[in-house]
């Protein structure tokens, strides 16, 4: 069965006020960014936007500029930019090499970081045509009432799946939003929530505008595991970073792919002048396996993904500590 593109109205403004002004005129409007993920939902027949917002041609989402208080990267910025800056790359390593797993290498040239941070949750009774969930009985996230991964519960689980956010949180990444009211601030890790049915702190009028990152210093990691490992979305991705900036080391964790939301672990803590030791890892990996919680989203067993993410902390803890 073909999934031919319904109908919609384009608009194609110029700056992010247009960008308010359409939304305004538009409620339940679409956002399209690179559209690599949006254009396959509405073929799938997962969003029916009447409006889509093509936000491609604002100039203010395109730029990458360095301050005092460190680095601004508009949320247009293609993720193939951020793999080949070499800025990026020396101060927010975890940032350029998660942006590097993302997809293929020629979608990397129209997806973008907002897209990214923005994705849909994923689950494997969702992601489906309109005919294969409609067989299904469609299932809570959309159109339908139960869900089949926890038919008891009354929650979506999909899971986040995008490999950025993790990388940017663990260097204290924040959020410039434009909503009708204005500017406003939000650290990365405040703007998810754990409902893969609404999982942003985002207005139905707002829009992300940049990504806001402190000054760098930090080494930091990522990696993910893939079933595809050229083409594919993390089954659970991890990232973390060494802070040096207090007394003693702190090795900050962030994990995607797992949860509703990319979360944060507790960091570990090494006072002054102590060596990383075989307690310390176990102390990780404990603490990632209790923090995420995986769900029959993906064909691949929860149990496995929670190991991984653990696994995946501790390879690079060791490397970093
Ligand atoms: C085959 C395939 C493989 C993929 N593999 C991966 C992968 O490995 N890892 C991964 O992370 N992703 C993957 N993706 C998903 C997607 O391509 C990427 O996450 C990409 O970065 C999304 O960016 P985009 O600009 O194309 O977003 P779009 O599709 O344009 O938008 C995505 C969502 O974000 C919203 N949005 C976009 N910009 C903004 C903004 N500025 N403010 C508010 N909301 C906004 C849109 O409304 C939409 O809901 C894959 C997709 C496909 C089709
Ligand atoms: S977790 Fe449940 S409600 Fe959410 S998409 Fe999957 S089946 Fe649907």
């Amino acid at each position: 069965m073909t999934e031919a593109l319904p109908d919609f109205a384009l608009a194609r403004p110029a700056t992010v006020d247009e960008v308010m002004a359409a939304l305004q005129g538009a409620p339940g409007a679409a956002l399209l960014a690179g559209g690599t993920d949006m254009m396959v939902r509405i073929r799938k027949g997962l969003a029916a936007p009447g409006t889509v917002i093509d936000l491609s041609g604002i100039g203010e989402l395109d730029g990458i500029e360095r301050s005092e208080a460190g680095l601004r990267i508009g949320a247009g910025v293609t993720l193939d930019r951020i793999e080949d800056t070499a800025e990026i790359a020396r101060d927010y390593p975890a940032l350029a090499r998660a942006a590097a797993t993302v997809a293929g290498p020629s979608h990397r040239t129209v997806a973008t970081l907002g897209g990214n941070l923005c994705l849909d949750t994923r689950c494997v009774y969702y992601n489906q045509s309109h005919w294969w969930r409609q067989s299904h009985d469609f299932c809570l996230k959309y159109k339908g009432d139960t869900c089949h991964v926890a038919p008891q519960g009354n929650r979506c689980r999909a899971a986040f799946s995008g490999d950025l956010a993790p990388a940017l949180m663990v260097h204290d990444a924040a959020l410039e939003i434009a909503g009708p009211e204005g500017r406003r601030r939000v650290n990365l890790s405040d703007f998810y929530v754990e409902d893969g049915a609404a999982h942003l702190a985002l207005g139905p009028q707002e829009i992300v505008v940049a990504v806001h990152l402190p000054g760098g210093g930090r080494v930091s990691d990522y990696r993910k595991i893939r079933v595809r490992q050229a083409v594919d979305f993390p089954l659970a991705g991890v990232a973390v970073a060494r802070d040096d900036s207090g007394d003693g080391v702190r090795l900050l964790v962030a994990v995607t792919g797992t949860n509703s939301r990319p979360l944060m672990i507790e960091p570990i803590e090494l006072p002054p002048g102590a060596a990383a030791d075989e307690a310390v890892f176990a102390a990780l990996d404990k603490r990632v396996q209790k923090a995420v919680s995986p769900q029959r989203t993906t064909l691949i067993a929860p149990h496995y993904r929670r190991l991984s993410a653990a696994a995946l902390a501790v390879r690079m803890a060791r490397e970093l500590l």
